[in-house]
């Protein structure tokens, strides 16, 4: 199936019986919890993609590079997590170029090629995104653990993930250490079931 590259992309293809899931990690690089995160995932060979927001990417750097040289993924967030439903075009290509500049400046010629919206509040900025060369990057099912509801619950969560999901998690905006121990948790719970993790292409 041909999908328009600005659609917002949901799911990935999977064959059957061979069920994917994606992992997405929003808001950071946000110290501890990404370091603590890229541990886990070096650990369980998972590859994730990581949707950055740019006043973190200058404060953190380092960890952009961390995140890059482990083979993951990167979206761009937007630079100070602002919604952008209202924006004018305009508005929202100089935010996603500063927003690509400073990506560029933690980490020299690493793509960049998927855009989140902040809140998932796209208003006019699909084709924005794309003409700078994203693709936007929406999810198949959000765990909610911007409210941290607890280990458990959150690994419960994730049940609703179905075949080639693209799962909303959050590494930054907040204390996520749950979020890091309920995707350690998880993988190894998932890969028994038969699922395989991968990014889109
Ligand atoms: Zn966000």
């Amino acid at each position: 199936m041909v999908t328009d590259p600005g659609d917002v992309l949901e799911t990935v293809e999977c064959a059957p019986g061979a069920p994917s899931v994606v992992l997405t990690f929003d808001d950071g690089p946000h110290p501890p919890d990404t370091d603590t995160l890229l541990d886990v995932l070096a650990h369980e060979q998972v590859r994730a993609v990581f949707c950055l927001v740019g006043e973190q990417v200058v404060a953190h750097p380092d960890v952009v590079r961390r995140i890059v040289d482990q083979g993951h993924v990167l979206g761009n967030h937007s630079f100070h997590h602002h919604d952008m439903q209202e924006w004018a075009p305009d508005q929202v290509r100089e935010d996603l170029q500063r927003t690509l500049e400073v990506i560029d400046g933690a980490a020299p010629g690493a793509p960049v090629p998927y855009f989140r919206a902040p809140f998932g509040h796209w208003g006019r900025a699909i084709p924005v995104a794309t003409g700078l060369g994203m693709r936007p990057l929406g999810w198949q099912l959000a765990v909610g653990d911007w409210d941290p509801p607890g280990v458990g619950e959150l690994v419960n969560g994730m049940t609703g993930v179905a075949p080639g999901g693209i799962v909303l998690l959050h590494d930054g905006g907040g204390d996520r250490s749950q979020t890091v121990e309920a995707v350690a948790a998880l993988i190894p719970r998932l890969r028994a079931d038969g699922w395989t993790f991968a990014v889109p292409g």
